[in-house]
């Protein structure tokens, strides 16, 4: 295929393949479409690969080992080392530091060729960041592997926007990325065995964990033997942190959650911790700790802008996240674009190595060339989706939820739209669907563009209707025409026609 360069020569390709995102899907697509002899171009918006789960200190500057904290870290150096020797022969060009903002077909929408290759435009995630090589504006590639993963899935308390209350995950971010803790004192709460790694990843750097409070009985596990017994990693991974909170004296209260965080003016927070029934309704008494840092995690909520602007078919989860339709080679309902990892649906990194290289394999045409090792993925792939599907039954958000809000409860913090607004909407304006909520009342109109709020919001529009979450209650703030925010400047500089109707 032929590039199609800007007259400032800001366009890098043509490549065989793009992949997007250097986490564990990404690093595995990259390197099993490099290892079959085609060009890739690995983009990432953060500074260094590793995606959430190999999150690790500045390798230019590192504070105590790199693998602390870290699980199947011997898997990363690998993929790491194939990468760097794919880099050396030129078979692969990594672009960190560089966020894709909007993709579109390279060949004109009219043409004939749906096959086209694809254009992703580029902004540097960190102006003035001391990156060696400036961020090209454009790469072109024939084929596309989107591995945008995930973030943390928040739901709104009373006090959730006050300082020291944190994503679990940003709070491990923290730990992480730069070995720092984000309190002393903590109450690490929502849903799922993700609180598990963060309570004792924050014990284990010093801070006291005072509780873990799961909204959810482990109870719900009982049904889903078979799948936890097919993936014995994930047990063995459980009783390590089962050991760790008990070598740390961390309690873990089930059925309860943070229904209200309140803070004095030096900062300390008193956290009011419930019991709940099986819907999530407060049933029993109240408790209240004092912390000066909360945790919240939800599960997590995958990175749909990119998939939704290629085109690609979406559908609702077994967790209620909206993720992209694939079939058993990681290929999305739109020609030439793979997508694997978290976006396909939340599994854990394993899952997401595993369709990575999938896809790798299958955007590179060498699916019939590697039939046994495709057989032996499809097969690994069946075992830890059943597990994922088990993992989200056990952990569902729960049904009544909203039931903890009050009126003055902040839903979007970008436009500081409250509960008591959203529910005016509703009933004295007729905003039945998340659409007209946004029109309204205006939660997702901000700048994060119902990153945070936007589950929520459609959690909020489905529960007053009384009636299960679908997709059109999660695509519209899904689909966003530009993937992040950018500069004016950019948008004034881009020429397509495709670019130009789309905007
Ligand atoms: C905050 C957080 C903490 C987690 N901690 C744990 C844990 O402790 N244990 C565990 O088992 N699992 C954890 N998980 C889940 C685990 O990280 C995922 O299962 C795994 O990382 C999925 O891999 P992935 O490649 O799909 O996505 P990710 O690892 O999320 O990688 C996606 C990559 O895509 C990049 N990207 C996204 N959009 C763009 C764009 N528009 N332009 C350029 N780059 C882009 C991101 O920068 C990121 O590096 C965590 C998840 C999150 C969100």
């Amino acid at each position: 295929m032929s590039t199609n360069p800007t007259p400032s020569g800001q366009t890098v390709g043509a490549f065989d393949v793009a992949v997007v995102g250097a986490g564990p899907a990404g690093l595995a697509a990259a390197a099993a479409a490099a290892d079959r002899g085609k060009t890739v171009v690995l983009v990432d918006a953060g500074a260094q690969i590793g995606g959430q789960y190999w999150r690790h200190p500045d390798e230019r500057a590192p504070r105590g080992p790199e693998a602390e904290g870290h699980h199947d870290w011997k898997l990363f150096t690998e993929l790491r080392e194939k990468l760097r020797r794919h880099r050396q022969m030129g078979a692969v060009v990594l672009l960190p530091n560089a966020q894709v903002w909007f993709v579109e077909p390279t060949a004109p929408a009219d043409a004939d060729d749906r096959e086209g290759g694809w254009t992703l435009h580029l902004t540097p995630t960190i102006v003035g960041v001391d990156t060696a090589e400036a961020t090209p504006r454009l790469v072109v590639a024939a084929r596309l592997i989107l591995c945008p993963g995930g973030y943390d899935r928040q739901l709104p308390v009373p006090g959730w926007d006050l300082p020291g209350v944190m994503a679990a995950g940003g709070v491990q971010a923290l730990l992480k990325g730069h070995r720092t803790l984000a309190g002393q004192r903590a109450v690490v709460a929502g849903t799922g065995p993700f609180l598990l790694p963060v309570a004792k990843q924050l014990a284990d750097a010093g801070a006291t964990v005072v509780a873990v409070c799961e909204a959810n009985a482990l109870t719900g596990w009982a049904r889903h033997a078979r799948a936890v017994a097919a993936v014995p990693a994930k047990v063995a991974e459980g009783a390590e942190y089962a050991l760790a909170l008990a070598r740390h004296r961390i309690p873990y209260r089930t059925r309860t959650a943070v229904t209200r965080i309140d803070a004095d003016p030096t900062g300390t927070k008193a956290v009011q911790l419930a019991q709940l029934d099986a819907a999530g309704r407060v049933v029993g008494p109240t408790t209240t700790v004092d912390v000066d840092l909360v945790a919240l995690g939800w599960g997590f909520t995958p990175s749909m802008e990119l998939i939704t602007a290629v085109g690609a078919q979406t559908r609702i989860d077994v967790d209620q996240s909206l993720v992209a339709v694939v079939d058993n080679s990681q290929r999305s309902t739109t020609p030439g674009v793979y997508v694997a990892g978290e976006a396909t649906g939340v599994g854990g990194a394993l899952l997401a190595v595993a369709e990575g290289e999938l896809a790798g394999i299958a955007a590179a045409d060498a699916l019939e060339v590697h039939a046994m090792r495709i057989r032996r993925l499809r097969a690994r792939i069946q075992r830890l989706r059943v597990f994922a599907a088990a993992m989200h039954q056990a952990h569902p958000v729960p049904a009544r939820w909203h039931e903890w809000l009050t009126p003055d409860t902040t839903i979007c913090r970008c436009e500081e739209v409250s509960f008591d607004s959203v529910c005016r909407a509703r009933d004295e304006l007729g905003a039945t669907d998340v659409r007209t909520v946004k029109l309204m009342a205006r939660p997702g109109m901000g700048w994060c563009q119902g990153h945070v709020c936007g589950f929520a919001t459609a959690k909020l529009a489905a529960a007053a209707e009384d009636r299960p979450l679908t997709v059109e209650d999660l695509r519209p703030l899904a689909k966003q025409t530009l993937c992040a925010p950018i500069a004016l400047e950019l948008l004034a500089q881009v020429t397509s026609k495709s670019t130009d109707e789309a905007l």
